[in-house]
């Protein structure tokens, strides 16, 4: 075979409809912050595996939570990561 696979295959699903419970909601910055990148970058439905519906919802969360300032839009803003890539 000229492809082996490298991981264990690990079935990806939508955090959000397998935890009715877990809050998709701007002032909940915490849960958010586990579908943005360290530079502030929304994760592709493809890597994270949450569902149509949720990214979308998602997607709409963030773009708030940034306009709160409870997310950053790009690293730039966010002294702590200049910090780091100055060093
Ligand atoms: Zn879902």
């Amino acid at each position: 075979m000229a492809f082996r696979k490298r991981f264990a295959p690990r079935r990806k699903f939508c955090r959000f409809c397998a935890d009715k419970d877990l809050p998709l909601d701007y002032k909940r910055a915490d849960i958010l912050r586990d579908f943005v990148t360290e530079r502030g970058k929304i994760i592709a439905r493809r890597i994270t595996g949450t569902c149509a519906h949720h990214q979308r919802l998602l997607t709409r969360e963030i773009k708030r939570a940034r306009q709160m300032a409870l997310l950053i839009y790009t690293a730039t803003h966010d002294s702590s990561v200049k910090k780091k890539s100055m060093i």
